[in-house]
């Protein structure tokens, strides 16, 4: 620990003034904007329930937008990952390669399936995966790929994409923190859930796009978007004539409502720009952020894009007297955001303590009977220690919640924490 100067007390975590005061703090992701059109819809809906068919409407708007024949809207996304699972025929004994640094989402469905998640490593610059880590760990029985675009920056998709389609494995985009987001690469360009096989996005409240709460899968593949609907919205149910339904598969009921088709769908009027905004004020503030030493912004891999669901910066903890977590918590006193730290549980084999003991993941897991991980995983050993990249990486960065709602000002009062905390700290 460095020796406190006069000059080093005005850190507002030591009780000096922050560069934002409580009473003068910088934009938050909350409140939401609510398009205008949103009251019309929601309107609409109170006027004419099913019939304002605002969910088909968004659908066909959705699929247009992702550049995909066909969007299939979901209660959340942890449930439209689930049901693209199902739909992919993904169950006991399989594995399913897919990003450690993620939300739980991305891994409820693949172990309510009774397959078992595979856990490759991630490139350190990014924290997404890659074709080299995603091929370490393939194997006769892996049946998806899933890409996770963490932080709102895309993976690298064209190497992917050429993996899985040499192996004839199906990849799966996880797009909960990327909706449109752009990519360009020699063979796989467009839309965010558009460059595999099929995509899960997530309109959660804090999400780009907000509908409180919602999802949806999207993909070119008819069987796929199908047998999707069938899993999540029809209940596995088929109409027979002079009978009426019969449950022909197992389904669930994991359906959108209107009244949120109503926001969605407006909200995704203004998308492009907000994601626009979001990548310029974050531009500015990387351009502040490189000039410091030992913090650095975001690495975009060339063809990617990134549309910042979290900013996020990786310290160089030899440079500084403190630990990253110490250092974050000076940030959020000088008013970098409430949310602004360190977050090792996003590195699921380690916060997945269900995972972790097998001989128990039945109980834990909520499932009366004997999980089929407990068979099949047996030989692995979840924890932190099969990724070690990417505990590396969780630990070393600091993230917090972007908005489009910040000034030019606002970004240079960011600029201006970092500074002030580094030179403090700085060894
Ligand atoms: C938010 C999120 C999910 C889960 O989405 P819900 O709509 O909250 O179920 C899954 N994966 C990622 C990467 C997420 O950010």
């Amino acid at each position: 620990m460095a020796i406190k100067t006069p000059a080093d007390v005005s850190l507002a975590v030591n009780g000096g003034t922050a560069v934002r005061s409580a009473d003068n703090p910088l934009p938050q992701v909350f409140p939401r904007y609510v398009p205008e059109s949103a009251y019309d819809n929601v309107r609409s809906v109170l006027d004419g329930g099913v019939a304002s068919n605002l969910i088909g409407r968004f659908e066909e708007a959705f699929a247009e937008a992702t550049g995909t024949k066909y969007c299939v809207s979901i209660s959340n996304c942890t449930a439209a990952l689930h049901s693209l699972y199902a739909g992919l025929g993904v169950g006991p004994g399989d594995e399913v390669v897919v990003s450690p640094i993620t939300d739980f989402g991305t891994i409820a469905g693949i172990v309510a399936q009774g397959a078992v998640p595979i856990f490759p490593d991630v490139d350190v610059r990014t924290g997404n995966v890659s074709a080299e880590t995603i091929a370490k760990v393939l194997s006769p029985r892996t049946a998806a790929i899933v890409a996770v675009h963490f932080y709102g920056l895309l993976c690298p998709m064209e190497e992917i994409v050429t993996l899985g389609r040499s192996k004839g494995i199906t990849v799966v985009e996880d797009v909960c923190q990327a909706p449109l987001a752009n990519y360009s690469g020699p063979t796989v360009k467009g839309k965010s859930g558009s460059l595999g096989d099929v995509g899960g996005f997530s309109f959660d409240a804090e999400k780009h796009l907000t509908a409180d709460h919602g999802g949806a899968v999207t993909t070119d593949s008819e069987e796929v978007a199908d047998r999707v609907r069938s899993f999540a919205l029809s209940r596995g149910a088929v109409t027979h004539e002079g009978y009426g339904r019969k449950h022909e598969t197992f389904g669930l009921n994991y359906r959108f409502g209107q009244f949120q088709a109503g926001l969605a769908l407006a909200e995704l009027g203004v998308l492009e720009e907000q994601n626009e905004r979001r990548r310029q004020g974050a531009a500015h503030l990387s351009s502040r952020i490189d000039e410091i030493d030992g913090i650095t912004p975001p690495y975009i891999p060339p063809g990617s894009d990134h549309i910042y669901w979290l900013y996020h910066v990786r310290l160089d903890p030899d440079q500084f007297s403190c630990s990253v977590w110490d250092f974050a918590e000076a940030l959020k006193a000088e008013g970098l955001g409430a949310n602004a730290g360190v977050a090792p549980y996003y590195l699921v084999p380690d916060s997945h303590v269900f995972m972790q003991d097998k001989a128990h993941v039945a109980g834990r897991s909520g499932w009366p009977w004997d999980h089929p991980m407990n068979e099949f995983a047996k030989d692995i050993e979840y924890s932190a220690d099969m990724c070690p990249v990417a505990k590396e990486h969780v630990d070393t960065t600091i993230r917090w919640g972007w908005t489009d709602k910040h000034a030019a000002e606002d970004i240079e009062d960011m600029a201006t924490m970092f500074n002030k905390v580094a030179e403090y700290y700085r060894v």
